[in-house]
This record gives C-alpha cells, structure tokens and sequence, in this order.
C-alpha cells in the first residue's frame, strides 16, 4: 500500500487533474433568476476536503479495507474524480485509486460459455475486442458511442457504469432533493436535457452508455465488498429515486465493482445499440439497447432499455409484450415503439425526446429484427 497525503492545491491534485478530461458542467442559464438563487445560495457550491490522503491500492482485498474506514472515494481511470470529490463534499478524506490492480483488466471466456470483462478494462479495449464485437454488438457499439476519445481511452468500464449524476443542478451545488433540499429545481427549471419517463422525485437521467446494453444484455455485476463477493443483475443493479436519493446503484461505499459477466449467446440472436447527441455535446440525448432471437419466424426473446430516458436505465416492459411471440415486422414494431413512449411524461423543455425515442426504437428493432441492415 502506498499512501501520502496531499492538499487540493499542490501538485498531486495537479496530477490527478491532469488524467481528468477537461469538460465542462454546463449550467443553466436561468436558475439566477429563478427560486434557484435562494437555493444555490443557501448552500454554496459544494465544499472539498482540503487534506485528502491518497492511496494506491495493489489488491481488491486492500482497496475494500481502505473504503472501510468512511469517508473514501474509489477512483479507477479518474475522469470523472473531481465531480465525484465534490458530490460527496467534505465527507471525502481520502482516495483509493484501484488502476494499478491488473487482475480487473481484461476478457475472460466464462465456464458457460459466456464472457467476463474486468471492471478496469478501458472503453477503447472493450469497443475494439473482437468478441465483443462479433457477440455483444450493443456493448461493443456503446462503448464506440461514448465521446470524445479521450473519455474511452482514459474512461474505464466499471468507472462509466458507477459515474455519477450529470445534472447541472446538482453539480453546481445547487440544495435539490438530491443534495439536502426537499425539491427538483429540474421539474420546473431548465430541463432538456433531463428525463421524460420513471422520474418520481428527481428528474435526472443515467448519464452512461454502457448501463442501458449491460441492462439488455442481461449481464451481471460481480462486486466484491466488506460482506464478500456478489453478483447482481443489471436489471436490478441500478436504483431509481424512489429507493435511493443518495446512490445510483446498489454499491455500498466500500464495496467495488469487480467484473461485468455476459452470457453465453445463443445462436442468431442480435443484439444493438443506437444513441442521437446533440452536436457538440459528449453525453445521449437517447438511446436505445435491444437484443432480439427469432425462431422460426416469431420473437422468442427480446429486450428493450431506453438510455437518458430515466434515473436509470429504463427497461421498456410494454414494448417487449407488444412483440413477444409475433412475427415482426414495421407494423408491430411502430406499435411497440409507441408502448414505451405511453407512460413518458416529458417536462417542459424535454417533449422532443418522446420523438427521438420513437424514432430510435423503430430503427433499433428493426435491426435487430434483421428487417433493416446493422448501422
Ligand atoms: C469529456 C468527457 C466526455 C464523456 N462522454 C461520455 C459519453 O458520451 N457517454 C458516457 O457514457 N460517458 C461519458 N463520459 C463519462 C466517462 O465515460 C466516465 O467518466 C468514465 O467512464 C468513468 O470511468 P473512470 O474509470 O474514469 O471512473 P472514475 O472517474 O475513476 O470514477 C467515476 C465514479 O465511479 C466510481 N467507480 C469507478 N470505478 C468503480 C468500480 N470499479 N467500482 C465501484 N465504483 C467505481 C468512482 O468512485 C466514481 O464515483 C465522458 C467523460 C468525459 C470526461
Ligand atoms: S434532477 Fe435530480 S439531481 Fe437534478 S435538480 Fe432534480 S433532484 Fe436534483
């Protein structure tokens, strides 16, 4: 274990800065005029410890003893460490960077046939594996999706899959429901770029575009923490506000996220995934992940997750039940495009997403329908 300390200002936060893509956390143009001002300035912009000890675990084992104690922050590729530091504000007294730990890179064939990707495994490795290209394509194509470069390059798997919260409110230390206050100043301030469907208490969308194909694919998480080793669905790994307003997913503070585990692939089952960004933007104004198997004719199996729809990656059940057991074609699919946007109840300034999605989930089953070729 190597451990130092090191302030906010000196030349070891210079360098964790410097391993930190420069982006910017737009803010809305409006909230000072609004009842926002009162709210941002009852509490000022999230407060960072000023002494943060650093610590360079060599095992799993030693990273999760040192998340133990409280008060530690997990980084692996550290992109997205200074958001992350000031989210959790002052609670945070120290760093456990796990990137050296080689045995959580990396793709290994599973004893079922399926496929382990290690949680470090960067998001250029995982969009140029081979196997993931020919099996997983809508991991493979999130991974591509994710922009620019240098966010694949530097950006880890786990990393992307365990970010944090993108809203503009909350990142501008702003006292939402999410950070000690008692309302979304999304639900009624600026909010285009927030969510449209399963939104309850806070309006944010999951900001990652690796969630909503690991959710399709029905892959696993393999964590490891303070209470052992476990094993979580995708499907069940991410939280929606109603159960957390704290964590996005069910991963305590000293537990790390280890492995993805894919399944095995059953034959001529396909699978995509397709985003629209905003130009000169990096993150999904929508996505769509969707796997789908045709036997003999009719839709045996199928999946339908909906990315920067929900706090979460949002599974579009209703569109999956329009389809199962027909024979697809446009008809069906328009149908079951228009099933997933029936619940969605857009904010003012979001509406144009219901179209978006539309638009996306007709060209996404059709793909994996094999009624239109692959993008
Ligand atoms: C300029 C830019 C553009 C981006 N564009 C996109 C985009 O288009 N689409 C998209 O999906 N993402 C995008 N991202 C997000 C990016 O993919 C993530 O920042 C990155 O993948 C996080 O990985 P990391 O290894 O750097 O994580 P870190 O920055 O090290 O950690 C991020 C968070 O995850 C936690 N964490 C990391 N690894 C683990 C683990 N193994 N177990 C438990 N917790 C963990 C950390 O504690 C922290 O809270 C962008 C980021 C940047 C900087
Ligand atoms: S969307 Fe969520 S994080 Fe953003 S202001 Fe609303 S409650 Fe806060």
């Amino acid at each position: 274990m190597a451990g130092l300390r090191w302030r906010l200002s000196t030349a070891a936060s210079r360098h964790v800065r410097e391993r930190t893509a420069v982006y910017h956390t737009p803010r809305p143009a409006r909230y000072t005029a609004r009842r926002g001002l009162r709210l941002f300035r009852r509490r000022p912009a999230h407060a960072v410890a000023e002494d943060i000890t650093y610590i360079r675990a060599r095992s799993v084992a030693e990273a999760v003893s040192q998340l133990s104690g409280g008060g530690a922050l997990l980084m692996a590729g550290g992109t997205d460490l200074p958001e992350s530091l000031r989210l959790e504000g002052a609670r945070t007294s120290k760093v456990v960077d796990i990137s050296g730990i080689a045995e959580l890179r990396g793709f290994t064939p599973t004893p079922d046939g399926g496929l382990r990707i290690g949680a470090l495994t960067s998001l250029t490795d995982l969009a140029a594996s081979p196997v993931v290209r020919e099996r997983y394509v809508a991991l493979a194509r999130a991974a591509e999706s994710v922009n620019p470069p240098v966010a694949r390059e530097r950006g880890t798997l786990g990393g992307n899959v365990c970010q944090r919260p993108r809203c503009w409110y909350l990142r501008s230390g702003a006292t939402c429901i999410r950070h000690g206050g008692d309302l979304c100043l999304a639900a009624d301030g600026e909010n285009k770029y927030h969510g449209i469907i399963g939104s309850d208490a806070c309006h944010m969308v999951h900001p990652s575009d690796i969630a909503p194909a690991l959710v399709a694919l029905e892959g696993r998480a393999r964590s490891m923490g303070p209470a052992g080793l476990r094993v979580t669905p995708f499907g069940e790994f991410f939280l929606p506000p109603g159960r957390s307003l704290v964590r996005e997913n069910i991963l305590g503070p000293a537990d790390v996220l280890t492995d993805v585990l894919l399944p095995p692939v059953p034959p001529g089952w396909r699978s995509t995934y397709r985003r629209v960004s905003e130009a000169g933007t990096d993150y999904a104004l929508a996505s769509v992940a969707a796997t789908m198997l045709i036997v003999e004719g009719r839709i045996v199996q199928l999946t339908i997750v909906l990315g920067a729809a929900a706090p979460m990656p949002w599974r579009a059940v209703e569109a999956e039940t329009v389809l199962l057991g027909h024979i697809p074609d446009l008809v069906a699919i328009a149908q079951a495009a228009d099933a997933a946007m029936a619940d969605a109840m857009p904010l003012a300034e979001n509406r144009y997403k219901v179209g978006l999605f539309r638009a996306l989930l007709i060209d996404s089953l059709a793909e994996v329908a094999g009624l239109r070729p692959q993008a």
